[in-house]
């Protein structure tokens, strides 16, 4: 069974300049390359999720521009549906500006259009919602959207999956209303405390797996050469949904998710070392 999974959230692109120095302040150098790669952990997850064979839609914003064409492009190419996906006039695409030198890094995250993924946005695309198995959402968008989705979801018995990234603290409501809500480490020390736990949440440990619901059980991580850790939470957050939408059981989904974010360490990029469902099956064999 294939589940249809409805990811709102940001679609940014990474625009990266590398240089052997990183420039003063008000000193123009030379750069020795510069690339873009698509972004923005809504992109990310949808990507993710739609690799893994899920049926997805995502609902986000995007500038009128040549990179808002080329992010709707790349997500086209995964198999992303962006039927919805809207362009905003007056502001860009969301751009992460990332200067890179040797072990150093300098970055500037605009989210633009992703400010503007509004709750009318929402509800105006509440069939959409409505008509999915699982909804994936993340915090590079106004909370006050996640909120609004949140209320359709419950509205129409659409479990929801709340990934806290970057972390925020969590209102009432959200505890209240969410699936499951997936922080790493450091997102759950920050929004919890370190000591508040609960059966909905489902916490990432990097390389050593991850905590199932109700904080006893840890599902181990696998034994990998880890090159790039860039987007093991975002693999891991739309390998959850996609086996959750397709009907699979908590601690399944999560094994499946463990499985494939371990595989997605093993490459270089966020989106590049996303895994196809095969790889992910014959990991868990
Ligand atoms: P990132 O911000 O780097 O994308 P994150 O901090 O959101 O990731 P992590 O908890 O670091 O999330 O990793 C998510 C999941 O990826 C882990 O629960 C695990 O399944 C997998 N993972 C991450 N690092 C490794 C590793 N070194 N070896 C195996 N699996 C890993």
């Amino acid at each position: 069974m294939t589940g249809k999974v409805t990811v709102v959230g940001s679609i940014n692109v990474d625009m990266v300049t590398t240089s052997e120095k990183m420039p003063k302040q008000g000193e123009t150098i030379l750069g020795e390359a510069f690339h873009t790669v698509p972004g923005g952990k809504g992109a990310n997850q949808a990507v993710a999720a739609a690799k893994l064979g899920a049926d997805v839609t995502m609902l986000g914003k995007v500038g009128e521009d040549a990179i808002g064409k080329e992010m709707i492009a790349n997500l086209q190419k995964e198999k992303v549906c962006t039927d919805y996906v809207e362009p905003v006039t007056g502001i860009s695409t969301g751009v992460a500006t990332i200067l890179l030198s040797g072990g150093d890094n300098r970055i500037i995250v605009t989210p633009g259009a992703n400010l503007k993924v509004t709750p009318e946005y929402v509800r105006r695309h509440e069939k959409v919602l409505r008509e999915s198995d699982i909804v994936l959402i993340q915090f590079e968008i106004p909370l006050e959207t996640v909120e609004e989705v949140l209320r359709i979801c419950e509205a129409h018995q659409v479990p929801v999956v709340i990934n806290p990234a970057p972390a925020q603290k969590l209102k009432k409501v959200f505890w209240e209303k969410a699936t499951w809500i997936t922080p790493n480490e450091t997102e759950r020390d920050e929004l919890f405390d370190g000591h508040t736990f609960s059966n909905k949440m489902i916490v990432t440990l990097g390389g050593e797996g991850v905590l199932l619901p109700g904080a006893e059980t840890v599902i181990p991580g696998f034994s990998v050469t880890a090159v790039d850790t860039t987007g093991a939470g975002d693999t891991f957050n739309g390998a959850l949904a996609s086996s959750l939408a397709a009907g699979k059981p908590v601690t399944e989904a999560v094994s499946f998710a463990n499985a494939a974010a371990a595989i997605s360490v093993t490459e270089f990029g966020a989106q590049g070392g996303m895994p196809l469902k095969k790889a992910v099956m014959q990991l868990l064999e």
